[in-house]
């Protein structure tokens, strides 16, 4: 099998399992306990809020807020903001998407910034458009479809000046990217660690020290009263070692990812196969292959057939046989946003794995063609 869709999910990291393991079946106490046993899982966890926090140079481990996943990160800060406006982008993942048209329909206006057609979000649209000061904009940092990395650091100083906040979902960035929140300006920022070598089921939310957060799940005092809930120790811990282990690692990492990325394209041209790239500026690994004339789901599925597994645009969205989202906020011709694919290559993939993926979308191409 030849797994090229790490967009969707990453395997866990053999150091973070390691680390996890012992807080499933030894140090299982609940970290809101008051005795010594259940301290080595509170220590475990604030151990872990620190790394995460040095990882993105937050300035204090507490603004590091735990959650359950990249979704429920961008719905509390969403959350946060009900009944004050929202500025999101046309390209943004369901998870904003779909919060926000749960807030228009209980009163929240939302202003939805079109993209290029290149898959941009152009600060100057940002620039023009007038905002309710207090508002809170919301652009991710890398699109999970076209791979396409975002100005965040212009968008968040646009919004600044027009006295608003900004969370970025970083999802598909963070682990992928060097993140610094100082020098990107963000106040809020979304992850997920099952995108970056972690665990699937936890994530976290990034709160800029003194930026307005709303609880979001009441009942205990964990996570300083705004997120409760017995904490998932063993993820954290993991979470924490994985992205401390990406980020040492991710200047290999992208090196080797874009020797893979060419290697793919060198080979589809030396094949002479008829396709469009989708995006521009992408993170890199992150292939949106669009191929007229040839239906991307059947594309999927005979690579599939091939033992190649590859995407045709975000996970979620990859069981609809409805248009990308993306594709049409960037105005991608019907033909060609039906033809699209989306590969996403992972630091285990070899030179040997991309020539094989390039040979079984040319045989398919060439079969669906003739
Ligand atoms: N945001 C983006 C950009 C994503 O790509 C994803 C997952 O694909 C999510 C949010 C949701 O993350 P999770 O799967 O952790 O809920």
């Amino acid at each position: 099998m030849i797994y090229a869709d790490h967009a969707a999910t990453t395997p866990l990291s053999p150091k973070a399992y390691e680390a996890m393991s012992e807080f499933f079946t030894k140090n299982y106490g609940n970290a809101s306990q008051p005795y010594g046993f259940a301290k080595k899982a509170k220590s475990a966890i604030e151990k872990s809020r620190a790394i995460i926090a040095e990882c993105i140079n937050a300035h204090y481990p507490e603004e590091i807020l735990f959650t359950s996943c990249g979704t429920e990160s961008n719905n509390w800060i969403l959350h946060t903001f009900l009944g004050k406006e929202i500025i999101t982008s046309s390209i943004e993942h369901h998870a904003i998407l779909n919060f926000c048209n749960h807030a228009e329909k209980i009163g929240t206006k939302v202003i939805y910034l079109p993209v290029s057609n290149k898959g941009e979000i152009l600060t100057e649209t940002l620039k023009k458009i007038e905002i309710e000061s207090g508002s809170l904009v919301s652009v991710m940092m890398v699109n999970n479809e076209v791979g396409t990395v975002q100005s965040v650091a212009n968008l968040a100083e646009i919004a600044h000046e027009k006295n608003c906040l900004y969370h970025t979902d970083a999802v598909q960035a963070m682990g992928h990217l060097h993140i610094d929140v100082n020098k990107i300006f963000v106040d809020y920022l979304s992850a997920s660690a099952h995108k970056f070598n972690g665990p699937k089921g936890i994530g976290f939310l990034y709160v800029k020290k003194g930026s307005p957060i709303k609880p979001f799940i009441y009942g205990g005092s964990q996570e300083y009263g705004l997120r409760a809930g017995t904490e998932n120790v063993a993820f954290i811990v993991a979470m924490a070692i994985a992205l401390k282990e990406n980020i040492e690692s991710l200047d290999e990492t992208n090196k080797h990812l874009k020797k893979l990325e060419i290697e793919l394209i060198e080979n589809l041209n030396k094949y002479g196969i008829k396709y469009v790239r989708n995006g521009v500026n992408q993170i890199p690994g992150n292939l949106s292959l669009s191929f007229p004339g040839v239906n991307g789901e059947g594309l999927l599925h005979s690579l599939d057939l091939m033992g190649v597994c590859i995407s045709t645009g975000s996970a979620c969205d990859s069981k609809r046989t409805q248009m990308s989202h993306v594709l049409k906020a960037m105005d991608i011709k019907e033909d060609l946003a039906y033809g699209t694919i989306r590969i996403s290559l992972g630091k285990d993939n070899t030179k040997e794995e991309i020539g094989q993926i390039a040979n079984a979308i040319n045989k398919i191409v060439a079969k669906s063609r003739n």
